[in-house]
């Protein structure tokens, strides 16, 4: 009998897959190319850099490519996406993965490619309008079992009005990156964008630092909208557009006003409201009385909190399985929650909470301990720009206030409360952080209960014990899935056990004597163990088999992904990238019956390639 949810499976071909175009169809293109058939008839060279106003992207089709191979598809993202196998054979995908297709033409029109316009505050300054420099968004998808719409976009496809200085393209090099590990982080349940396939360019020779190949990565995401896509429009002081993209965002990406959290009532302790009594310019504030009767925040004020809890959750998987973004830009950080833009990332190899894979952030500022943080100054950057939104409070739909939008009186009031609104946001921010991690952490490490006390005596020390015995962050996890109590009984066997733990090659920490280090792991082995035990008993296989569906044996790290790229680039070996996107997304796998690097790949970091850094855009 077929089961009810394979029978409930409904996968389409690409060509009956409900495609749509909501973005475009509901925001102001760039004036300049207003329609699909002005940008169509324009010369493609008249679609590169320039400034875009007033308009959240432009008409603009992807460069087409002389000679394209298809060098890794993700069957995960085909089935999330409710394509059916088999399709990626097709000459169809082929010509829609490598820029040649789209699905308009000139008589019937249908669906124009398109590139977003957003900002964005880099390394804590402002830099002004970015956007899709060389990503082109193909159509919308809607996958026909979940209802989830996706917007389908090509990375490398070209120059667009978001170039700037640079030519539109993805190397190799970065593209095999994105592939592989944003479907690692989907496989380990962390909300990211996804990749669906990996197309080689061997004629297009791309120039950074030397000729590279070109390479393209076709990918998927709810919404592709950043905190930089807000940020553009206050910039400008585009009001209107802000409004128009918030109700967009509430309206279309989330599932309406309705599914937001519930209103909380705001309540400006007494001195700030005393405060904005006090010292108006002239005039009483802006409804005062309503404020002293506490009202309820308006849906902006709630639409802003779910895109901060949303975050505060990534951020929190993020830190729980030790991925560092890298370049957490405003520009790079989703209104979604998704984890985005992949650029100098990787997986914590030895804890170590200052490390950043990004080889240009000279002051750490997107390093592993500040993501949390930066998250957050990000997320405040986004209540500014919502900032006359959710202040208005019940004033947010009166007419004067559309059109003409804060008067002298009533402004005082407006900001004091957006502060307070963004405040408050904050400390949501941090209790649904803290929440989350605290309950990756506790299931990590094979807990199915939470106790305050866990923070301190458990996750604490084992931290701390990581990073003073430069012990692996992820290994850590897997091998202690595999330990069992009863090899834990004495301090002795326990000092015996610790060894698991430390790199093959040998310990060898300043500081540390094999004894000292073995004794250190074991005290915390044995708080470990009684606390398993409250939660346990003696089901102690089964709670084994708990944590390895939680802590993945495989994880593409650093050093991994820097030899797929070698034997891919050097030795043209094709299925290096089959085999390791398997592993990828079968992360919790004990094997994969696969011959060769398996173990390897799964074993120790080698030394010399431990915590890699790269560099920014590639
Ligand atoms: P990133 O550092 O990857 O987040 O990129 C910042 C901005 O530069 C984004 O607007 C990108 O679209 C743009 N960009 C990066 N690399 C390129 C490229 N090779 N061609 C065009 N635009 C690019
Ligand atoms: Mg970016």
């Amino acid at each position: 009998m077929a089961s009810s949810s394979s029978h409930a499976k409904r996968r389409a071909s690409l060509a009956d897959l409900p495609k749509s175009n909501v973005f475009t169809s509901k925001l102001p293109p760039d004036p300049a190319f207003a329609t699909p058939d002005i940008s169509h008839r324009a010369p493609r060279e008249a679609l590169g850099p320039r400034l875009v106003k007033g308009a959240l992207y432009t008409f603009v089709r992807p460069e087409p490519t002389e000679e394209s191979e298809i060098l890794g598809i993700s069957r995960k993202a085909m089935e999330d996406l409710g394509l059916k196998l088999g399709e990626e054979f097709t000459p169809q995908f082929k010509a829609l993965v490598s820029g040649n297709a789209f699905y308009w033409d000139d008589k019937d029109g249908g669906i124009y490619p398109w590139a977003q316009c957003y900002g964005g505050w880099q390394f804590g300054s402002w830099a002004g309008q970015l956007g899709d420099g060389r990503a082109i968004s193909l159509f919308e998808a809607t996958n026909p079992t979940t209802n989830i719409r996706y917007e389908f976009q090509l990375k490398g496809a070209g120059r667009t009005p978001y170039s700037r200085f640079a030519d539109g393209k993805a190397v190799l090099r970065s593209s095999i990156r994105e592939f592989i590990v944003s479907e690692a982080l989907s496989a380990l349940g962390v909300p990211t964008t996804r990749a669906i396939s990996l197309t080689l360019l061997p004629r297009s020779n791309v120039l950074r630092e030397r000729i590279e190949p070109g390479a393209i990565v076709a990918r998927f995401a709810e919404s592709w909208l950043r905190i930089g896509t807000f940020d553009l429009l206050r910039a400008r002081g585009d009001r209107d557009l802000i409004r128009k993209l918030a109700t967009y965002t509430a309206e279309e990406v989330f599932q309406g006003w309705d599914a937001l959290p519930a209103a909380v009532s705001l309540s400006l302790d007494k001195n700030q409201v005393s405060d904005a009594v006090d010292n108006p310019p002239r005039h009483v504030p802006w409804d005062k009385v309503q404020e002293h009767q506490g009202v309820q925040e308006n849906r902006f004020a709630r639409l802003y909190r779910e895109i901060a809890r949303r975050n505060a959750k990534t951020v929190a998987a993020w830190q729980a399985y030790g991925f560092m973004n890298g370049v957490l830009n405003t520009d790079n950080t989703s209104i979604f929650g998704l984890s985005l833009d992949y650029g100098p990332f990787a997986f914590m190899d030895n804890f170590d909470p200052q490390y950043t894979p990004n080889h240009d952030d000279h002051l750490l500022r997107y390093s592993y301990r500040n993501q949390p943080t930066v998250i957050w100054w990000n997320l405040v950057r986004l209540g500014e720009s919502l900032g006359e939104l959710i202040g208005a409070g019940s004033k947010v739909d009166d007419d004067e206030f559309v059109k003409d939008g804060l008067t002298e009186e009533s402004a005082l009031a407006v900001y004091r409360r957006a502060e307070e609104i963004i405040e408050r946001t904050g400390k949501e921010f941090r209790t649904v952080f803290l929440n989350e991690y605290n309950r990756l952490m506790g299931s990590r490490l094979g807990l199915r209960s939470q106790k305050d006390s866990d923070f301190e005596d458990l996750f604490s020390e084992m931290l701390d014990m990581l990073e003073a015995l430069e012990l692996d962050f992820n290994h850590f996890f897997r091998r202690l899935s595999d330990v069992s109590l009863q090899d834990l009984e004495t301090e002795e066997i326990r000092k015996k056990m610790a060894s698991v733990f430390f790199h093959a090659e040998g310990f060898g920490v300043i500081g540390y004597s094999d004894d000292s280090a073995r004794q250190r792991v074991a005290n915390w082995l044995n708080k470990w163990k009684h606390r398993v035990i409250e939660d346990w008993g003696d089901c102690d296989s089964e709670r084994q088999r708990f944590m390895k569906n939680i802590n993945p044996k495989f994880l593409p790290r650093g050093w991994i992904l820097d030899e797929i790229i070698e034997r891919v680039e050097q030795h043209g070996d094709r299925e290096i990238i089959g085999r390791v996107m398997h592993m990828t997304l079968n992360p919790f796998n004990d094997e994969w019956g696969l011959n060769g690097d398996e173990e390897r790949f799964c074993g120790d970091v080698p030394r010399s390639k431990r915590a890699m850094m790269c560099s920014c855009s590639s």
